[in-house]
């Protein structure tokens, strides 16, 4: 799930080679952003090619069934760059349209699929993210990995993270998830996706969930969450059966992220827990 951020201004204004560590200059774009913020983002917009949103190699010379059959044969390597977490999977590439396959539980100490989680965390680091799933670097399992930190949250209102319920968290690796909601309760909110990135759209999600699958030390875990913790979950448990937010988001709210302020078509609900 896209968190937050983009390039902050000195890392858009420094050659790569001078630029500190990534995680130390990139700043929090969220929905929650002042929008002064944002405008001058869009008015600058930081550099896409190489540096933050590189172009993405898989599948460029072959189509997915083969790139696909590649990865089966232990390929995975072969899409990823040099040096770096391999590239986020966009929208329209099938692997994000069609349900995972469960990870065999006598697999998950593999090297293969310990890579496969080292990839994803990085990938999501890099992004960063809040939360991805395999199918996001093009692996069609189901594994999801997310966390959220202080840091990111500190980019954000606090009166915004209130209203979201939105804690910090550490890394969660879930194998295998299986979803459930705990309870009727629900919230609207705006959702971004790092494979749809540069927009956001109103999304109602269970504020209380329960995620059972097992850790990537192959043992059962079982995770209570609430609040914004569990949209992530619900929002990375769906790209596990295909479905993007933008397949569930509501009518007209669809938007480019530096419209994020503008207001709501009429008749399309208010942001927030439904029914407060
Ligand atoms: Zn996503």
């Amino acid at each position: 799930m896209e968190s937050l951020h983009r390039a902050s201004l000195q890392l858009r204004l420094l050659p790569l080679s001078l630029s500190p560590a990534p995680s130390r200059t990139l700043v929090l774009r969220t929905l929650l952003e002042p929008a002064a913020r944002r405008r001058r983002l869009g008015a600058d917009p930081p550099p896409k090619s190489g540096l933050i949103f590189p172009p993405r190699r898989r599948y460029s010379n072959s189509s997915p069934s083969i790139a696909r059959a590649g990865w089966l044969l232990g390929l995975a390597g072969d899409k990823k760059k040099s040096g770096g977490p391999p590239d986020i999977v966009k929208a329209g590439d099938p692997v994000l349209h069609e349900p995972a396959r469960e990870v065999d539980p006598a697999d998950v100490g593999s090297e293969r699929i310990q890579k496969i989680i080292d990839d994803m965390v990085a990938a999501m680091r890099k992004a960063p993210g809040v939360g991805l799933a395999a199918p996001q670097i093009g692996i069609p399992l189901r594994i999801i990995v997310l966390e959220d930190t202080k840091e990111y949250i500190g980019y954000a209102p606090k009166e915004e993270t209130k209203a979201q319920d939105r804690r910090p968290f550490d890394l969660l690796v879930i194998l295998n998830p299986k979803l459930k909601k705990k309870s009727d309760r629900t919230a609207l909110f705006f959702e971004g996706c790092l494979s749809v990135d540069g927009y956001r759209g109103l999304v109602e999600r269970y504020l209380d969930v329960e995620v059972t699958g097992l850790g990537r030390d192959g043992k059962p875990i079982k995770v209570d969450a609430s609040g914004w913790q569990a949209r992530i979950l619900q929002h990375e448990c769906n790209h596990l059966d295909g479905t993007l937010y933008v397949d569930k988001m509501v009518p007209r709210t669809f938007r480019i992220v530096e419209n994020l302020d503008l207001p709501l078509a009429d008749g399309c609900p208010r942001l927030g827990v439904r029914g407060s």
